[in-house]
């Protein structure tokens, strides 16, 4: 249903407008963003809409058709962290978190649709909260900017729903660029729109939802955020971020055995991000293919986050003859990417999907991708208004 027809019929009035935010794919840079590191993701053409409309008496009325249950009321005066459990604890983190940051957001009624999978690695957690952001800070007068509302939305998520994530997702949600990947540097937030269209290469970038979830807020990923900030402190820096891969042996070198590999995976992801970044730069997106798949060997060998699932696609797709393939997302279930040339692409994904089958593993969803728009304000149809305009791929915000 298209999300304004869904808010009249939850709430029986009118919404004030929709407002969308995308979910992305990581081209490559893992688990480096808590590590002050580097990452390249894309906007996902999938997008999360909030239909919304202001509401004067200080409550917020959620309701989502991808979500079961009905609508839930919440005080927005009476929120705070742990108050709120399920899917509303992350739009209801953002008004939260925007309170916090004194902007005065008050009551409104929120209706979500979504076409972002949820829990497969793509970030409908960041689609949400962006959507919602933009939505309830419009609806009250105010216009942060793009990388405020993700660092706002982050804190949310961070502190609110309690997922310990980086800066990424929100904002390649809410910054990028079509036809761009955006190349951001975790430290200081500088960011770069890299033009990122496979078609004009003869190239296809491919997502294989393995179907398995992960659960990011679990022990594994604490546990290797924790084993990087002890690599960290072993090599007196501030942040892995800071060892360059020239330094890498000596630094190595001087690690307890067990840090070897997590920092090993770190450092050299940094590097590759750098590389990719270079190649998309310089309009070489086919000599990425290698950069993404030894990404993938480090997340499974050195940082051991990858799965059964995720290693089949890569294995399957390499050996029909993708030019690249990993894994993307925190891991441990979610997705994996594939880079493939045009002509090749419906034999890799036959060869993923006879490959699950003989595995016996359920079958992947497998689907082409375009780097998608960034978050704005759209029509009733889901699609931008003329006045809304593409977001500058020149600045930070607006
Ligand atoms: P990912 O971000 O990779 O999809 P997460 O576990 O971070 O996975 O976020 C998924 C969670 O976000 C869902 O379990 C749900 O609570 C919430 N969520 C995302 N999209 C929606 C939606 N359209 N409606 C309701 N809740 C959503
Ligand atoms: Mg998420």
């Amino acid at each position: 249903m298209n999300p304004a027809a869904g808010f009249r019929a939850v709430f029986g009035a009118e919404p004030a407008g929709v407002w969308a935010a995308p979910g992305r794919v990581n081209l490559i840079g893992e688990h480096t963003d808590y590590n002050d590191g580097h990452v390249l993701p894309i906007a996902l053409p999938h997008r999360t809409r909030v239909a919304a409309a202001a509401r004067g008496d200080g409550l917020l009325r959620l309701h989502s058709a991808g979500a079961g249950g009905g609508v839930t009321a919440l005080r927005v005066a009476g929120l705070a962290p742990g108050a709120v459990r399920g899917w509303a604890a992350y739009p209801a983190g953002v008004v939260w978190a925007l309170r916090e940051a004194g902007l005065a957001v008050g009551g409104a009624d929120l209706h979500v649709e979504s076409d972002v999978p949820q829990g497969a690695g793509l970030s409908s957690s960041a689609a949400l909260e962006i959507a919602t952001a933009l939505a309830v800070t419009e609806l009250h007068g105010h216009r942060p900017s793009r990388a405020e509302l993700a660092a706002l939305a982050r804190h949310a998520e961070n502190a609110f729903v309690g997922v310990p994530c980086g800066i990424m997702d929100q904002t390649a949600s809410a910054c990028s660029v079509a036809g761009h990947a955006l190349h951001l540097d975790t430290r200081d937030l500088t960011l770069r729109h890299l033009p990122f269209d496979p078609a004009a290469h003869g190239l296809r970038l491919l997502v294989a939802d393995v179907g398995r979830r992960h659960a990011l807020a679990d022990g594994a990923y604490a546990a290797r955020r924790a084993a990087c900030e002890a690599g960290a402190r072993a090599l007196g820096v501030r942040a892995l971020r800071d060892v360059e891969a020239a330094q890498l042996p000596d630094a190595l070198a001087a690690l307890r055995p067990e840090l070897r590999p997590v920092v090993r995976h770190v450092v050299t992801e940094n590097e590759r991000v750098a590389r990719v970044a270079a190649l998309l730069a310089a309009g070489e997106l086919r000599a990425a293919g290698p950069l993404l798949t030894a990404g993938h060997a480090s997340l499974r060998d050195d940082f051991a986050v990858s799965c059964p699932e995720l290693d089949l696609v890569v294995t399957a797709a390499r050996a029909a003859g993708a030019l690249g393939a990993r894994m993307t997302g925190g891991g441990f279930g979610g997705s994996a990417i594939v880079l493939v040339e045009e002509d090749r692409a419906a034999g890799v994904e036959r060869a993923v999907a006879d490959a699950f089958a003989s595995a016996r593993f359920t079958a992947p969803a497998v689907f082409p991708v375009t780097a998608g728009e960034g978050a704005g304000r759209h029509g009733e149809g889901g699609r931008p208004p003329a006045e809304a305009g593409p977001f500058s791929p020149s600045g930070q915000g607006t």
